[in-house]
């Protein structure tokens, strides 16, 4: 499925909830951020070391993968909203990162 599919399934799924008064630009941008915290939630007392092995702590690394869903349903939600095109964008802002920060400087 590709991200034009996505963000039309995320709208059917709004539209057949009546969901889409509520997913406005703000509450998107707002829950993006509520579900970035659900994921820093996860990792919060976790050592370096318990983090890089999260995949062995089958509880912790599926609720990992549910929060990281979270995020991107409400990226590609918000996207479709304002209409950006995502891969554009991504592009655009690799390149002005990999101006920002050119490979091989520490
Ligand atoms: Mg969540």
């Amino acid at each position: 499925m590709d991200i034009s599919e996505l963000k039309d399934r995320l709208a059917k799924f709004a539209r057949n909830r009546n969901w889409e008064g509520f997913h406005t630009p703000k509450n998107l941008a707002m829950a993006i951020t509520v579900e970035a915290a659900e994921l820093a939630e996860i990792f919060q007392w976790m050592t370096p070391e318990e983090s890089l092995s999260i995949a062995n702590d089958k509880k912790a690394f599926k609720a990992t993968q549910e929060e990281l869903a979270d995020i991107l349903i409400y990226s590609i939600r918000l996207a479709g909203v304002l209409n950006i095109d995502v891969e554009k964008a991504i592009d655009e802002k690799m390149e002005i990162n990999s101006q920002k920060y050119p490979a091989g400087r520490k």
